[in-house]
């Protein structure tokens, strides 16, 4: 229902809204031009895609030859990639649709993937596309989940089915305060293969907002593999 009336107050509302709230840049909220897509110049120029100079398996920045994500765990998809550095206005932007239930970022953000995809070759044989799930607790008290929201939209854009073949069983608290073997044992029991999707044989591609430390794409990537998928690729709007 939620959805279905921001779809229609797109169409029917969206000029009077005009009106009554000028458009506002999603980063330094300035008044910006009817016809501008969610940011001002200044706002775009802080966004930084990352292009080169990264891990070939987990797409992480480097500053020497080894890789401190990959180098002392078990990586269980096969790459990951990310579009953006976690920072500016596409830190702004993400917190806006995470914490503010503002969903006009899905459509940019997602536009961007989609286009990340479509020039990157290792990206070319996905069959499937699906999010990092969220708890339902959580997904009733944000209304939607954002990851789930960029996918599906991907799926769009690329004319690429988008199916969910795991499920988050347990409610798992913030990770920000524990310690990596904590966030792994927490992680351990989080997620549950559903068998009613079947993903065997296929190249799945995994999407989430951001790579922070990949323990949770690591942990479904672990999950999905019991299903034997042809390849498991990863990729995030940002990366922090
Ligand atoms: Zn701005
Ligand atoms: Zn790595």
């Amino acid at each position: 229902m939620g959805n279905r009336f921001l779809e229609l107050s797109k169409i029917i509302l969206r000029p009077a809204l005009d009106l009554i709230f000028p458009p506002v840049c999603l980063g330094c909220h300035d008044r910006i031009g009817k016809d501008i897509d969610l940011l001002c110049e200044p706002c775009l120029e802080t966004i930084s895609p990352i292009e080169d100079g990264f891990c070939d398996v987990c797409g992480s920045p480097l500053d020497s030859k080894d890789c401190e994500v990959c180098w002392d765990s078990k990586i269980h998809f096969d790459f990951s990639r990310s579009v953006f550095r976690f920072d500016g206005a596409i830190r702004q932007m993400i917190h806006e649709l995470k914490y503010n239930g503002l969903t006009s970022p899905v459509g940019w953000l997602a536009e961007r993937a989609a286009n990340y995809l479509k020039v990157n070759g290792i990206y070319k044989d996905i069959d499937v596309i699906m999010a990092v799930p969220l708890h339902a607790v959580r997904k009733r008290e944000r209304g939607f989940n954002q990851s789930e929201l960029i996918a599906r939209e991907i799926a769009n854009r690329m004319e690429l089915a988008y199916c969910e073949p795991v499920k988050r069983r347990c409610y798992t608290e913030s990770q920000t305060h524990l310690t990596k073997t904590q966030r792994m044992q927490n992680l351990k029991s989080a997620f549950v293969l559903l068998p009613r999707v079947d993903i065997t044989g296929k190249h799945i591609l995994l999407i989430d907002d951001v790579f922070t430390t990949g323990s949770t794409v690591n942990e479904i990537a672990r999950i999905l593999r019991t299903a034997k998928p042809a390849q498991i690729a990863v990729l995030t709007v940002a990366r922090a």
